[in-house]
């Protein structure tokens, strides 16, 4: 390695749908040449299932290590910062050479700990950059969360048809709403100050909203940050991080036997817990669509399936744990993905050119759901009753339009376009290549 290779410092939050993003930028940059140390927590590489082989990492607290687990989110909050701002300044006292330190933009204040010791800092935003706009808007008080449920809403840079109920939302989190929502809008605190804001998402996927803060910030796409489309990373096994463990059930043999464009992948991510209501729901709506499916229900959502409704594996359908999600979503059998519109979800579908029935619930996936079905026009959402249930006949009628009949073609005509364009800007000289060798030679070189 040359002597004169400056270092970068990376620093992912230790949510499962945060960290493969970074890992993926990170591998990217050591692929063209850049020295790339990996900061994990313990509680991280515990969980990981398994090691990795093209990135250097090492490991710090993130103030839950030691004695009780905090009480309060507030508490969480207040031990990550800590242990996490000393962890840092840490690593980069031991890493000389260390000239930029690229952090998870949750955890806003490591650009602080990274300017005090003299670093370029890059603040690295995890979900689509319209997303981080209303952030934006939000902290500037712009925009205050559901003020008016049905009117129209009007910010600069975003889709005109974009309304109230379809911003962030973070009223799951009951008492703790408010925290969580100070929490999360603070994401885009850096977009005004960071040497450089890298966006997980691609120029022309949101066009408007991108340009809009570009001409202001020092704003860069560099996604989709999705393994199977990175050209860079030729040859060799993808690293990923999974913090649950794989099903052992043989689910790519029973993929493999099924015709090509007949399965319905279902998947919710990591966080999303569903009332046992909706998972009988689910269930039902599953099994009565007369489709293939693959269902993930995380060990902790196991015991809400309904009793009667005995199918870990049938004929129809199979339930995993845990799966390798882009694996099963680039199987030639799968016709249609069933999610709650996380990013990486949301990005996976769009890259493996996979139609959608979208399930929002927390967060940033409501305002996902909207672009999904609205903007890129590539699926449907799922209404909710007034009980706030997604009936059984709903997923129903929704898995049958997305694949069957004239929008089911429609969505597979489209999904096919985003995924050309993802294609195009990650190649060689696309806007999301481009865009980190400017990063390489701006933030790692200064120059
Ligand atoms: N995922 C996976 N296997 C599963 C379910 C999910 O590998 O069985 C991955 C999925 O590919 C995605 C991530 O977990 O990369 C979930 O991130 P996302 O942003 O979609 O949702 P979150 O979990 O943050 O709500």
């Amino acid at each position: 390695m040359d002597m004169e290779t400056p270092d970068v410092i990376a620093v992912p939050f230790p949510f499962q749908g945060h960290l493969n993003p970074m890992l993926q930028f990170c591998s990217s940059l050591s692929a063209r040449g850049l020295k790339v140390t990996l900061l994990l927590t313990h509680g991280v590489a515990k969980s990981m299932q398994f090691p990795l082989s093209h990135c250097r990492v090492e490991l710090i607290s993130d103030g839950t290590d030691a004695g009780e687990p905090p009480r309060t989110f507030q508490e969480y909050r207040t031990r990550l910062q800590a242990a996490v701002s000393e962890g840092v300044a840490a690593i980069i006292q031991k890493h000389q050479k260390a000239k930029v330190l690229v952090h998870d933009s949750i955890m806003s204040w490591l650009l602080e700990v990274g300017r005090a010791a003299g670093l370029r800092v890059a603040s690295f935003f995890t979900q689509p950059a319209a997303v981080c706009a209303i952030y934006h808007h939000m902290l500037c008080g712009t925009v205050k969360q559901h003020t008016a449920s049905d009117s129209t809403l009007r910010l600069p840079s975003l889709p005109a048809i974009m309304e109230f109920a379809d911003l962030p939302s973070f009223s799951y989190f009951g008492d703790i709403a408010e925290e969580v929502t100070d929490f999360t809008i603070n994401q885009a605190f850096n977009m005004p100050k960071a040497d450089c804001f890298l966006i997980n998402t691609f120029d022309s996927l949101e066009e408007q909203v991108v340009k809009w803060m570009a001409e202001k910030w020092a704003v860069k796409t560099i996604g989709p940050l999705v393994p199977t489309i990175d050209k860079t990373l030729k040859g060799g096994k993808h690293d990923r991080i999974d913090l649950f463990e794989l099903d052992s059930e043989s689910y790519l043999k029973w993929l493999d036997i099924r015709e090509p464009k007949s399965v319905v992948y279902v998947s919710f991510g990591s966080v999303v817990v569903m009332s046992e209501e909706q998972m009988e729901e689910i269930a039902w709506g599953l099994a009565q669509s007369n489709k293939y499916f693959i269902w993930v229900v995380r060990e902790s959502e196991l015991v809400k399936l309904p009793k009667h409704c005995n199918f870990k594996t049938t004929e129809k359908g199979i339930i995993v744990k845990w799966c390798p999600q882009i694996e099963i979503l680039s199987h030639e059998a799968v016709a249609c993905f069933m999610t709650h519109c996380g990013w990486n979800s949301t990005l996976e579908a769009l890259c493996l050119g996979v139609p959608i029935v979208a399930m929002p619930n927390i967060a940033d996936q409501s305002t996902n759901a909207k672009l999904i079905e609205d903007v890129w026009k590539v699926g449907i959402r799922v209404k909710v009753n007034e009980k706030g249930i997604i009936t059984r006949q709903e997923i129903q009628i929704c898995i049958k339009q997305v694949m069957e009949g004239e929008k089911a073609n429609e969505f597979q005509r489209n999904v096919i376009k985003w995924k050309g364009l993802a294609e195009e800007a990650t190649s060689e000289g696309g806007s999301s290549d481009v865009n980190i060798k400017d990063f390489i030679f701006q933030m790692a070189y200064g120059k």
